[in-house]
């Protein structure tokens, strides 16, 4: 039998594992806490990841390279099972939908060809300086309920193709898919490296073991994928963070557009997984002259208009707390549920629920996460681009613009200053779903970085050799 170095490295690794006369103590308890990557505390999880990380570091690049290429071979032929998981504990989204992100997650997250891009080299009379994408360490990852699976798969593809352990915290509420999915990425990892624990969580992932985490000494940077709170709360713990909020894009029409094409657009837009992106459509703002077309379209493609002042009235009471927050119980929830449970009478299998509104309506200030939209119509371009700035809050996260005005399309991408903004398509090409570009589940735009991949998990370090190496 050939064995190749990689093979050669992963037995010496594994060996080294079983052989208690080289490995310490410390090491053995932590390794014996958990199972699959899956420990009892926070701190074991973290050591042992710390432990694994340092053998990961000193193996090879084309190392990294054969953990991602089996990442993606193994987990894609059970897309569908892990779609079913995060779908079925969550009780939020649509399975299709979700199936769709998760291939996407396998598929199209980039491993090592991302780190480089940045990487430089220097030479001249006083030698070479080389600049390298090197690994933090350990990354804490807090990942949310409404992607749970597609973060963690994106995340770890990303963090340990730049060469990192990852500690996950995941959402409570997506608990036992999170741990399945881990103790499966660890199986996967080990076979191909021989390195265990280098993906890890704990068995009772709690709000308060996130901040445990976030405070942990051998923890390197943090990466969070939630709302303000938890960005928040990451940026106070005096680490490095790469912190990826919470967003509310709308999508603006003017009369330049193709109607037929953005109505179809924006429903597969607002729609896709019951509208729990954070990139989703959560307002349209459409001009006036092309509003009653857009609104005829938006039908044909399933959106179940709500003008009645009652029926708003039922679907506020519903899906709106008094805090001015969604109601949870409706977050990622279909179009119809929510009709049936508010009592608002319709026809057809409606997939998005429109709202004739105005700026002021809770459900354009508010980021719903739910399949329900208010339809709001302005004058011009002028008004319309006002309205997107002050709905989009300053987030700065996402916007959707369909025109074939240029200088328009120009005017708004610029002025909303997004860190995604897509033209004349739906919101998920800009996550690689239909539109150019790699695939992330973690935008980070409070912290700047945007649509993060793995050279965003690694730290720039310059190293200097004084003579030589310059053959000019
Ligand atoms: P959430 O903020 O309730 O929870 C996100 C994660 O943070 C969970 O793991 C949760 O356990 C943890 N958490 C929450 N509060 C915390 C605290 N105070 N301390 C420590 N940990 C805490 O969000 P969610 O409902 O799971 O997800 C939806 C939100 O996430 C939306 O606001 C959405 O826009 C945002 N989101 C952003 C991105 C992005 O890339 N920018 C991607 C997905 C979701």
């Amino acid at each position: 039998m050939e064995l190749d170095v990689e093979d050669i490295i992963a037995k010496i690794i594994k060996n080294d594992k079983l052989d208690d006369g080289i490995k310490s103590s410390g090491e053995s308890s932590y390794a014996a806490a958990g199972e699959n990557g899956v420990f009892k505390t926070v701190d074991d999880a973290v050591k042992a990841a710390k432990i694994a990380q340092n053998k990961y570091f000193h193996t090879s690049l084309k190392m990294r390279k054969k953990i991602v290429k089996a990442i993606r071979d193994e987990l894609l032929p059970e897309v569908e099972e892990i779609a079913r998981r995060g779908y079925e504990e969550t009780n939020m989204g649509n399975l299709n939908d979700k199936i769709e992100k998760n291939r996407l997650a396998i598929t199209n997250t980039p491993g090592l060809e991302d780190l480089k891009v940045s990487s430089q080299v220097i030479t001249g009379d006083n030698g070479m300086t080389l600049y390298e994408l090197c690994p933090y360490g350990v990354i804490g990852a807090i990942t949310p309920s409404t992607n749970p699976t597609e973060t963690i798969i994106n995340n770890t593809i990303g963090m340990l193709a730049a060469g990192n352990a990852i500690y996950f915290s995941p959402h409570p509420g997506a608990k036992e898919s999170s741990i399945w999915l881990i103790k499966k990425l660890n199986k996967i990892v080990s076979k191909a490296s021989g390195i265990e624990n280098l993906v890890v969580m704990i068995e009772s992932p709690s709000i308060q073991a996130a901040q445990e985490m976030m405070t942990h000494p051998d923890i390197n940077l943090l990466v969070v994928t939630g709302g303000p709170g938890v960005v928040g709360q990451a940026m106070r713990s005096g680490k490095k963070v790469l912190g990826a909020g919470a967003g509310n894009p709308p999508v603006l029409v003017d009369e330049t557009a193709e109607i037929e094409k953005a109505a179809q657009d924006i429903v597969n837009g607002a729609a896709f997984d019951n509208n729990l992106p954070c990139i989703a459509e959560k307002n349209i703002v459409v001009v006036n002259e092309v509003a009653d077309k857009l609104l005829e379209n938006l039908k044909k493609n399933a959106a179940f208009v709500v003008s009645d002042v009652a029926d708003v009235k039922k679907l506020t009471e519903l899906t709106v707390t008094e805090k001015q927050t969604p109601n949870k119980k409706y977050v990622g929830k279909s179009a119809e549920k929510i009709l049936n449970d508010a009592g608002v009478a319709y026809t057809g299998n409606p997939r998005l629920i429109l709202i004739e509104a105005d700026q002021n309506s809770p459900f354009a200030k508010i980021e719903m996460l739910m399949p329900v939209v208010p339809f709001i119509r302005v004058k011009d371009f002028a008004a319309a681009l006002d309205t997107c700035l002050t709905l989009e809050h300053g987030l700065h996260h996402t916007a959707i613009m369909h025109s074939q005005n240029v200088s328009r399309l120009n005017k708004a991408a610029k002025e909303m200053q997004t860190s995604i903004f897509v033209k004349n398509g739906p919101s998920y090409a800009g996550i690689g779903f239909g539109g150019e570009g790699p695939t992330t589940y973690t935008i980070a735009t409070p912290t700047g970085e945007g649509t993060t991949s793995a050279k965003n998990f690694a730290r720039v370090r310059r190293c200097v050799l004084t003579s030589g190496f310059s053959i000019r």
